[in-house]
């Protein structure tokens, strides 16, 4: 029977809110378990403190004797505050964390002379025994070694009662098998080129950093209810289940009052966020039912990467306490929204300024827009490259699903940027004359109103926004660690500054221009070829998809197409010119995104055949059979008429045994082409097979499972229903 349902139903409908343990102000608690500027300046040593600034900085190594001295202070520190273990703490390729945590306890050889241990080996280096985790044909596993190394420009923190020191992961032989260490090499890159170009308008910039503000957008189940669905527990979302008679038609959940459960989880973890130094900001009830939203201030982009990665976890923890389970898949339910994380990124210069921010001056508006227009061209010229770096099997519902960007990348810039592009498109070649000149500072880029943020942003329906002082990609997925999609924009926009910078000082040397006129030269050219990348319309409508297929722009609805364009002999190029991964390491991440996908379908394929089978088809038969008692029982009192009065009844039993045979049908032709896919030698071809002849048949299948949902008898159904997973709370 259904008992597991209405027990989980009953313990969902008697939950209380929460108690939360008040902290301090917010202002007073920050950061207290980060090894953050204050704690270093009391524990560490002058010349240890002046080492980690200067590896943060500007990228200076630390000497062993040195790092000694910083482990010594950090461990004085986490021991002030409880802390018995530390954990060298990772993003594997696996998109989540890792961490392996040891005591700082240690004794000498025959057991005595207990003592708190951490020195600077400790610190720097660890070897995760670590054969497990996915490197794509990196390392053998025969020598599966691969350590892991202190990123001294994300502090450690204290979590728990444990020290994490967050790191790099590398093979022995030097190749990245995280997604750290090729963000970090990818800000290199786009340091070292936004700097140079960033010169051209003032001398004293000597370092740039992108910055990132991620919006985490998340479900939230109860916990006994998402447990008693075997699709939640195991795939992270609904793979059958009938819409709720009320979804979000109504609209009433966005930005609508917080449920009190609700909102004591989310204070219970803004606490927890100011301990660990994350600057969480905003929070709000999104547009589908039980969906909500967290905003952080914006940080330098590593940091905010950790911080996005270290707040899933946080956030899966808390929400126990809470008993709720949190959903950070891209479409837990069908037939309401899924979840996103915008990624808000701009650049900024050590001397405090905002490179995608509209200035005071006319010279600070032409470095603006030089920003600008390198962005939208390098996203022009690596459009595919960027779509691939949002693809996965769950953003795969999402993308070119009307509630969210399509899988064509394209760039909204608003009404005002559009018209000043048009305008610099009549610059004249060459040297300009003194009137044009003039004219350009006084009325093109001399009257960008340096408030561009009510007349943009407007169009939600585009994958890349400029919203008045950054862009937004939209497209990232909310399950997604984005460092992968950071990666590739930083890549990108560094290879274009690069190029910018090469072009604009072949005119002042070779053509004789003056600077700010080889700089409207070059800028005049790309906003002529960037027009196909750049789009003011509807995102979702059909005539976009035939318009964009003119003007040449990608679409690739699903991932292992997408995926291609990260092998590409121009992305294994880009890649290593700039320095961010050798060829050996993007192949590697392409072959286990493959593999992921693969698995990912593989799973959802095994658990829907098993819940169609094992649960909706015994409880069809279950209420079929009470239909024929019923139709028995009519025929023994009405004899020769029951047909008339049993005709409901007999409709009934024939529909449910059409929807039987459909799911046993269709689970057997899917488990037929799993096996055929299984077979399959190249994680190419698997990957395409999973797609395109196996995931078909999760429409159908689910569609007599849901069609049987409204059938049977809803006191014997047991699958808890969209209208409970969505509206308890
Ligand atoms: P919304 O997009 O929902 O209207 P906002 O535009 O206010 O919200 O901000 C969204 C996110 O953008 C926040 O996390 C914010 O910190 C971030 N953000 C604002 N300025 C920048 C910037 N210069 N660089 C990166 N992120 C930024
Ligand atoms: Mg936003």
């Amino acid at each position: 029977m259904a008992t597991f349902r209405f027990e989980a139903l009953k313990k969902a409908a008697g939950r209380k809110p929460v108690k939360v343990k008040e902290l301090d102000r917010k202002s007073v608690i920050f950061a207290n378990n980060v090894f953050n500027d204050k704690a270093m300046r009391q524990f560490l040593t002058p010349e240890g403190y002046q080492a980690v600034k200067g590896a943060v900085q500007y990228g200076t190594k630390i000497d062993r004797k040195l790092a000694d001295a910083i482990a010594q202070g950090m461990k004085e520190w986490a021991l002030s505050k409880g802390v018995t273990h530390y954990t060298h703490w990772f993003q594997p390729l696996t998109g989540t964390t890792a961490e392996k945590h040891d005591a700082f306890f240690e004794t000498s050889f025959d057991g005595s002379d207990p003592v708190e241990k951490f020195g600077g080996t400790q610190l720097v280096q660890q070897e995760p025994d670590a054969s497990s985790f996915p490197n794509g044909g990196i390392r053998n596993t025969f020598e599966a070694r691969g350590y892991t190394a202190w990123d001294p420009t994300s502090p450690a923190f204290i979590y728990g009662t444990t020290l994490c020191i967050p790191t790099v992961f590398v093979s022995y032989t030097g190749e990245a098998l995280d997604n750290k260490t090729p963000l970090l090499r990818a800000l290199h890159a786009i340091d070292a080129a936004a700097t140079d170009v960033a010169k051209y308008f003032d001398k004293n910039v000597k370092k740039v950093a992108p910055t990132l503000g991620w919006e985490q957008e998340y479900f939230l189940v109860d916990k006994a209810l998402a447990s008693s669905r075997p699709d939640i527990l195991m795939t992270g979302r609904t793979l059958l289940g009938h819409t709720s008679a009320k979804g979000q038609q109504l609209e009433d959940h966005y930005f609508g009052s917080i449920p009190t459960r609700v909102l004591n989880y989310m204070r219970d973890l803004e606490n927890e966020c100011m301990l660990l130094g994350i600057p969480v900001k905003t929070r709000h009830n999104e547009v589908a039912p039980n969906q909500f939203e967290l905003a952080p201030i914006f940080e330098e982009i590593n940091l905010a990467v950790d911080h996005n990665s270290l707040l899933m976890d946080v956030m899966s923890k808390v929400a126990e306490r809470h008993d709720f389970k949190v959903l950070f898949h891209e479409k837990p339910f069908k037939g309401v929204n899924g979840s996103g994380k915008h990624n808000n990124w701009s650049l900024a210069t050590d001397t405090g300024i905002n490179l995608l921010s509209p200035g005071k001056t006319p010279m600070s508006n032409l470095q603006f827009l030089t920003f600008f227009i390198n962005t939208i061209k390098a996203v022009y010229t690596h459009e595919e490259l960027l779509r691939a770096s949002i693809a996965s099997a769950s953003n795969d519902h999402r993308l070119g699903a009307n509630e969210a960007p399509p899988a064509i990348i394209s760039v909204f810039i608003g009404q005002q940027l559009t018209k000043v592009l048009a305008e610099l498109e009549g610059v004249s070649k060459g040297k300009l004359s003194p009137e044009e000149k003039t004219d350009l500072k006084l009325n093109v880029v001399g009257k960008i109103p340096d408030v561009l943020l009510d007349n943009t942003d407007r169009n939600r329906t585009s994958p890349f926004a400029f919203t008045g002082n950054k862009f937004e990609f939209r497209a990232v997925g909310s399950s997604a660690n984005c460092a992968t999609s950071m990666t590739t924009l930083n890549t990108i926009v560094a290879k274009q500054l690069k190029d910018f910078k090469a072009e604009v000082d072949t005119l002042i040397e070779g053509k004789g221009l003056k600077k700010d006129e080889a700089i409207f030269n070059v800028l005049r050219e790309y906003i002529k070829e960037t027009k196909a990348i750049l789009f003011e319309g509807d995102g979702y409508s059909d005539a976009w998809e035939k318009e964009a297929k003119k003007r040449g722009l990608s679409n690739h609805k699903t991932t292992p197409k997408a995926l291609k364009a990260k092998v590409s002999k121009e992305a294994v190029k880009l890649f290593a010119e700039m320095g961010v991964m050798n060829h050996v390491e993007v192949e590697a991440r392409y072959e286990i995104e493959l593999e992921e996908y693969t698995k990912k379908i593989q799973i959802e394929g095994r658990v829907l055949g098993d819940i169609a089978r094992n649960h909706v088809i015994p409880t069809a038969i279950r209420y079929q059979n009470t239909l024929i008692e019923n139709v028995k029982g009519l025929k023994e009192i009405f004899g020769k008429d029951f047909e008339k009065v049993a005709k409901e009844q007999i409709a009934l039993i024939k529909e449910i045994s059409t929807h039987i045979e459909g799911i046993n049908t269709n689970v057997d032709a899917m488990t037929e082409e799993r096996k055929k896919a299984n077979n399959l030698s190249s994680s190419e071809k698997m990957a395409e097979a999973y797609c395109d002849k196996v995931k078909p048949y999760f429409e159908t299948i689910r569609e007599h499972c849901d069609k049987l949902e409204l059938l049977v008898d809803d006191e014997i159904w047991t699958l808890t229903k969209y209208r409970e997973l969505l509206f308890t709370r």
